[in-house]
């Protein structure tokens, strides 16, 4: 059964066009990944599944119903935890928790042992109010919100965005706790080292999906030699390795730059004596395999040729 589609969802605010042609399927109780930086278009794709927002052009059900008219039935089975502002700032966290039962006509008691694990977490802070919780917190506290009336679909959007990396890895495992009791899940980030976490992922950018898949396959349809380089000069690195004509692409990431090249075979001793010539030292070259956010980065590239 698939519990969320979508078939060529288009949404313009003025000029801006913040969905262009999207299509999507998830299946039930998968965790699905929309995968994309700032501005890419996640929040009004959530907006527009939630029935929140209406699409310009194009179709979606949430658990075989339509997003337009049946917006009430969609709204009693979901849960959605907006990237900002889900919480009442001046309730307690016991207060924002009973509230968020009592607006589906539910209390905490009865749906208790789907969020226990979740809350006791945060439990001993109960009487605190939802402003003085840290992010982490923050982000249990909002998740117990949406899933206080035992939606079958979960609609996440940014949950992790500015948590700590400690709190990111617990909410991921949280996730997967969710996903064993059978709830579906369709979470946004933009951070391209959670999509391995998801069963499938769509990547997208300036309202576009570049690419739809499990994350496995994305990573293994790289279609380049991927290197590794790094030297003395990194910022100065970055510059003559994309003067390089035998360059393709060349990236900034973390420690190293990913280069692609343009022949099938990365001549690495002329491009070594290239970089020396240059003045650069310590030089290191290296193959690698791609992750996500280097198939994010080759796909918009082609995109953009
Ligand atoms: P994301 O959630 O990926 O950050 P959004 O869906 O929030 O992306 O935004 C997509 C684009 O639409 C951005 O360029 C954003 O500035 C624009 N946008 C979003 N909401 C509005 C709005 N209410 N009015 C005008 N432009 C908007």
């Amino acid at each position: 059964m698939t519990a969320v589609s979508a078939s060529h969802l288009s949404k313009k605010y003025a000029k801006v066009q913040a969905l262009k042609d999207v299509s999507l399927d998830v299946s039930e109780g998968d965790i699905f990944g929309i995968i994309g930086p700032d501005g890419a278009g996640k929040s009004t794709l959530f907006r527009i599944l939630t029935t929140l927002l209406l699409a310009d052009e194009g179709t979606a059900t949430v658990n075989g119903l339509d997003v337009v008219h049946d917006y009430l039935k969609i709204r009693a089975q979901v849960g959605y935890m907006p990237g900002r502002f889900s919480l009442y700032q001046d309730l307690t966290v016991e207060e924002n928790l009973t509230f968020f039962a009592s607006v589906f006509n539910t209390t905490v008691q009865a749906n208790y042992e789907l969020i226990k694990d979740i809350y006791q977490q945060i439990e001993p802070f109960k009487t605190r109010r939802a402003g003085a919780l840290s992010g982490g917190m923050k982000q249990k506290l909002a998740l117990c919100c949406a899933l206080i009336h035992k939606p079958s679909v979960l609609f996440l959007d940014e949950p992790t965005t500015g948590v700590d990396p400690v709190s990111r890895k617990e909410f991921w495992d949280m996730l997967k706790r969710l996903k064993k009791e059978g709830i579906s899940i369709l979470v946004s980030t933009p951070y391209m080292d959670e999509a391995s976490l998801c069963d499938r992922i769509a990547l997208i950018q300036e309202g576009l999906f570049l690419k739809t898949d499990t994350p496995q396959n994305i990573v293994k349809a790289f279609d380049r030699e991927l290197w590794s380089v790094q030297s003395d000069h990194m910022s100065r690195l970055l510059t003559d390795l994309r003067m390089n004509t035998e360059v393709e692409s060349c990236f900034a990431f973390g420690d190293a730059h990913h280069v692609t090249h343009k022949h099938t075979f990365l001549k690495e001793e002329a491009l070594t004596s290239y970089l020396k010539n240059l003045g650069h030292s310590n030089i290191h070259i290296h193959q690698i395999q791609a992750n996500i956010e280097d198939c994010f980065m080759r796909l918009s590239d082609t995109k953009s040729l």
